[in-house]
């Protein structure tokens, strides 16, 4: 049945859940935010100026404009606040409250507007409308963010009850708190719902940067590393270095054995290469049968006695599909990720026109 396997989804989504470490967690609240911000703030400034265009449901009540104009308007310095602190954050703790900051303040200005009204009846239509505001906001925000705003929400009812003497206080209260829960409870729908489509993007990113026949990385992160410069982030006083390998006379193993025995040869070596390195450094498939291998806080030295020992082992494995050997250029990481791409080719270049089966490093 629909209804029960929607049950077992959602068990097994909050399982998930339940699994992510802190780190995770925080990548997943900014993954939603990301992807639901633009939708929250456009929806807020939609709901800022209706809430100016119910000057006309006070016009109705009190037969005039002007005590509600100034409330009403209000809100127009809080979207002000509100873009001048949202342009320089794209932190999802800082978009959070301050969606959460304007939500609130057209509660103030809906609450400061209704003490400025005679017949203060329809508040309750108000508050039940505000709701809107909250189902909005909850879409950048945790289950936990959603309860504190539903109670400050309550709070902010019950503490100017002494002030605007709502007429129908218990009324308010009987509609908002089921309204409330059932926002709470939505929003935790909506998280577990947003955790699958958070998986399956994981999944499509991972498949987008893995190569299907070494399960080592591909191009795809190559380029992406280039294009960010990522090895950027090796801290000062640290050393990263580049390693290119090329297997040897490739042509002639799928020439003599078939290009299936080509293809074990290059799953051996994605498998090989992926459980020598550490985990940091990425192991990449450049091309036909040769792989980058970015070493991430390793000196040139050190890099090289790694492939030195790799290219050895290689040489004498009796597990191999084949027998082969393997030429590799390695060269220090020097800040620009394309020129020493460059210089690892040029290495790699003289192993090759040096004899095969050799390590050089320029
Ligand atoms: P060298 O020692 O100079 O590197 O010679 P080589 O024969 O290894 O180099 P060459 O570039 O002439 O040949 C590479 C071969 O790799 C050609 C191509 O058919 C083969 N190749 C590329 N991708 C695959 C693959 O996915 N599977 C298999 N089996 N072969 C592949
Ligand atoms: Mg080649
Ligand atoms: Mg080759």
């Amino acid at each position: 049945m629909r209804l029960v396997e929607g049950i077992k989804d959602l068990v097994a989504l909050y399982h998930d859940y339940k699994t992510m470490n802190k780190d995770e967690k925080a990548d997943f609240y900014q993954a939603k935010c990301d992807y639901y911000q633009k939708y929250v703030e456009l929806s807020l400034i939609a709901g800022c100026f209706s809430s100016v265009a119910y000057i006309f449901s006070d016009y109705l009540l009190n037969g005039t404009f002007l005590p509600t104009l100034v409330s009403r308007c209000s809100i127009i310095v809080f979207m002000i606040i509100f873009f001048a602190i949202t342009h320089f954050s794209k932190k999802r703790s800082v978009l959070v409250f301050m969606d959460y900051f304007l939500g609130h303040a057209m509660v103030i200005a809906t609450i400061w507007s209704i003490y400025h009204l005679e017949d203060k009846v329809h508040a309750s239509e108000g508050f039940i409308i505000m709701n809107l505001i909250w189902i909005t906001v909850g879409f950048v925000a945790k289950p936990r963010e959603v309860v504190i705003s539903t109670v400050v929400f309550l709070l902010e009812i019950i503490l100017t009850y002494p002030i605007n003497h709502y007429p129908n206080l218990d009324i308010i209260l009987a509609l908002e708190i089921p309204c409330g829960l059932a926002v709470i409870l939505s929003h935790c729908l909506l998280m577990l719902y947003f955790l699958d489509h958070y998986r399956i993007q994981q999944k499509l990113e991972l498949a987008m940067i893995t190569d299907p026949l070494t399960q080592v990385y591909n191009r795809h992160l190559l380029e992406r590393i280039v294009y960010k410069n990522a090895l950027r982030d090796v801290p000062e006083g640290q050393h990263a270095s580049i390693a290119m390998l090329d297997i040897d006379f490739f042509k002639k193993i799928n020439d003599e054995h078939g290009h299936y025995t080509g293809d074990l040869t290059l799953l051996y070596i994605g498998q090989k290469l992926s459980g020598q390195t550490h985990d940091d450094d990425y192991v990449i498939r450049y091309g036909g049968e040769e792989f980058v291998i970015i070493f991430k806080n390793c000196d040139v030295n050190h890099a090289c006695a790694r492939m030195e020992q790799f290219r050895q082992e290689i040489e004498n494995a009796k597990d191999t599909p084949v027998p082969f050997t393997v030429s590799i250029g390695v060269s220090h990481y020097n800040g620009d990720y394309s020129k020493t791409i460059q210089n690892v080719d040029a290495a790699l270049y003289k192993a090759k026109n040096t004899g095969r089966n050799k390590v050089v490093v320029i």
